[in-house]
């Protein structure tokens, strides 16, 4: 979205959506609810005695799109779309922020068990914020004194951008650097990928001439992308995309690589071998800025169209022909996707293969080579930089994860049932945090329970916060302070649109308070949450009770460019864009980014498929949920009521299946009951099902295997069946 995108364009950009994408892309975009809600007939705020506030939607992981709150008698009566933010406008979930805000589920007041873990009933008290921060407080402070103060982990899970920083503060700060986020089994191991390489692909810009979407489904996953990838496809960009799913992005795209899901790092080296072998290659950017492309060259060639089409069930001219469009039709633009192509065993090296494909065609920008103009930015509040280092030898992930433990500032928390068990953690503090978003989830349930305390933070009193010693109820995003937004040149600070219900409070706020009880007030401004929004601001020399008065926000302006640097080069231990990793070979890995089978599937266990002949693919988002968020959420739960499993009309009658049917999904590990979805979103041989259902959950048939180099799940490339039920 760009700032000035209006309503009327909006509404165009949709119609225009529907059209391009022919019937069956409306009815896929419609299917199960709305890609964007459409305006509610509006009434001027001054007609209805309405005052209007501004804020900030959390009700997705990464969107924050601005939100003007009508309010009336100190309670919000609707939302609208904020209109001068650069952000927006609302999805079907940001429409329904009102239901998530008024719940009558939401948790009111803190808490504490009075009953002992393992209890059906954990026998809830309502406390006091005193009671509940002392007691938390002064338990860390035994575990410290015990243990050491490693032994308690520090954790935020979704929503994750108002807590993130002030708890990686008070871990830190508190002397444990085992920190940990649901980033364990979202976008970090991409990242590692391209940090292991030298850098990822370009943005979208006029100059774009194709955009790869490897895969990703903005429409269903962050709506507002969608309008920037059809204003470049009305101008003629090309668009290619690789997505076992027929997805609405797929049917808009030139050429559409439909592959068996966790086969990516194969389909990107036989691309690498035509781009290589057909000369498409930049071999000066190659020569002057790559470094392992005669290694990289005599591996890919295994990597025969033929051989290609085999693993990846992708047609060979398909796959040369998307080769040579990528290698010819430059600049090549990539929409950053966070974890379909890494939630596989052997996921970062599959990355690593498709960030190749940028390295050899130069689709990339050398960091330094050119004046530029820095971005705005403020003060780390986490200040992780100088505070892990001297901790860094206590992290849990160490030996385990060691690359990831080198590349991530926080610990990969997909071992929390080995570290719990042998005693290396004994506390906790969980911010949002689900056991449900871990493979074989029952480990991890047992985890929290075993833990010696626990507290956490939420809006519910979910299944997960059930197995805590205490809960403390957080403010959503419109009835809390911050954090500090930034957009483009523009500095935001979202003051709370209303009153937090309850006793409700901001992450920031109970941090800051836990802080002080800890002993540590001194480095969390003695509890003062404005002075360190001023501290973080000082960059800017903005002060926060200036910034918050500006609901339109303050613009930076952007000075004179940085001059070229007279040191160029990526950040990796060559300066160069390594297609041999420095990195991976220190630990031992190999650095090429080979292509390994799944752990399970039809050719690496073919036994098992015997059985279990489906790729289950689990993961992907709906328009109306997040994770396992919204469930509760009356008007979110109206457009998709029940759990499904999405199946290929084929696959479905060879099983005697139809639209709607009860059916179970079944593992080498476990089942589920959902629905069957017959539809063609589904790759045939390829189920999916969306997590998060605590009645339908797959993560109790998913298994636990991890890519050693990044510690994620395969949550995309195992095996099932799917029967009648
Ligand atoms: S994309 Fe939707 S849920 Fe996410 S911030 Fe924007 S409106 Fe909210």
């Amino acid at each position: 979205m760009t700032q000035d995108r209006t309503r009327p364009d909006w509404r165009l950009g949709r119609r225009t959506f529907l059209k391009g994408t022919g019937a069956l892309g409306a009815a896929l975009a419609l299917q199960g609810g709305t890609l964007l809600d459409p305006f509610v007939t509006p009434v001027a705020a001054a007609e209805s005695g309405e005052e209007i506030r501004r804020g900030i939607c959390d009700m997705c992981c990464i969107g924050y799109c601005g939100i003007e709150a009508l309010v009336k008698d100190g309670r919000i009566t609707r939302v609208q779309p904020w209109a001068d933010y650069p952000y927006g406008p609302l999805c079907s979930k940001g429409n329904s922020i009102l239901q998530q805000v008024y719940n009558p589920e939401r948790l009111k007041y803190p808490m504490k068990r009075t009953k002992p873990k393992g209890s059906d009933d954990a026998g809830w008290q309502r406390i006091t914020w005193d009671e509940a921060l002392d007691t938390i407080a002064a338990k860390f402070k035994e575990i410290k004194a015990k243990y050491g103060a490693e032994k308690v982990v520090f954790f935020v899970g979704d929503p994750k951008e108002e807590p993130r920083p002030p708890m990686q503060r008070l871990a830190l700060k508190f002397g444990s650097p085992n920190y940990g986020t649901e980033s364990s089994t979202c976008a970090r191991a991409m990242q590692m990928a391209a940090t292991l390489n030298g850098g990822g692909g370009l943005p979208i810009t006029a100059a774009t001439k194709t955009i790869v979407l490897w895969p990703k489904n903005p429409p269903w996953s962050m709506a507002r992308d969608t309008w920037q990838i059809i204003e470049a496809k009305e101008r003629g960009v090309k668009l290619i995309v690789v997505d076992p799913r027929l997805t609405q992005m797929a049917q808009m795209a030139d050429i559409h690589l439909r592959l068996r899901p966790g086969t990516d790092g194969a389909l990107a080296l036989g691309m690498a071998r035509v781009i290589i072998n057909e000369g498409l290659y930049d071999a000066d950017f190659v020569s002057k800025w790559v470094t392992g492309f005669e290694e990289f060259k005599a591996y890919v060639q295994e990597f025969t169209p033929e051989k290609v089409q085999e693993i990846t069930w992708v047609p060979a001219d398909k796959m040369v022909a998307a080769a040579r469009l990528y290698a010819t039709n430059k600049p090549v633009s990539w929409v950053t996707t966070a974890s379909p192509t890494v939630h596989h065993a052997n996921g970062v090296q599959n990355q690593r293969a498709i960030g190749a494909l940028i390295g050899i065609t130069g689709n990339v920008d050398v960091p330094g080579l050119k004046p530029s103009v820095p971005g705005v930015s403020v003060k780390d509040l986490t200040e992780w930089r100088q505070l892990l280092p001297p901790l860094q030898e206590k992290r849990v992930d160490l030996k385990r994860f060691p690359v990831w433990a080198e590349l991530v500032e926080e610990i990969q928390m997909n071992l929390l049932p080995e570290y719990v068990a042998n005693g290396e953690l004994k506390a906790g503090l969980f911010a949002g945090a689900n056991f449900r978003m871990w493979p074989q989830d029952q480990e991890y349930r047992k985890a929290f329970s075993s833990l010696e305390f626990a507290a956490g933070a939420d809006f519910w009193l979910t299944p997960t916060m059930q197995l805590m010693d205490i809960v403390l109820p957080a403010a959503t995003s419109l009835e809390r302070y911050g954090p500090i937004r930034i957009a483009g040149r523009k500095v935001f600070l979202p003051e709370p649109v209303v009153p937090a219900v309850g006793e409700a409070r901001g992450d920031r706020e109970w941090i800051f308070d836990l802080a002080k009880r800890l002993g540590l007030g001194a480095d969390f401004w003695d509890g003062n949450v404005e002075a360190s929004f001023d501290w973080q601001l000082e960059p800017l020399k903005l002060k926060a009770a200036e910034l918050k008065k500006q609901p339109k926000g303050v613009d930076i302006p952007a000075g004179a460019p940085t001059p070229a640097s007279n040191n160029p080069g990526f950040s990796t231990p060559s300066r160069k864009f390594e297609l041999t990793s420095g990195i991976l070979q220190k630990h031992d890995v190999n650095p090429l980014p080979v292509y390994k089978e799944p752990v399970e599937s039809p050719v690496s266990t073919p036994d098992l498929a015997k059985k279990y002949p489906l790729v289950l693919n689990t993961g992907s988002r709906e328009p109306m949920y997040v994770h396992s968020r919204h469930r509760n959420n009356p008007r979110l739960r109206e457009l998709e009521p029940d759990p499904k499993v999405d199946i290929n009309p084929k696959d479905a009658a060879a099983r005697g299946i139809k639209q709607g049917d009860d059916v179970i999904l079944e593992g080498p590990r476990g089942s589920v009951k959902a629905k069957a979805n017959l539809t063609e979103l589904a790759m045939p041989g390829v189920v999916h099902i969306y997590h998060g259902w605590p009645q339908a959950d797959i993560n109790t048939v998913t298994g636990r295997n991890f890519d050693p180099i990044s510690g994620f799940p395969s949550f995309k490339s195992e095996l099932c069946e799917v029967r009648k039920a």
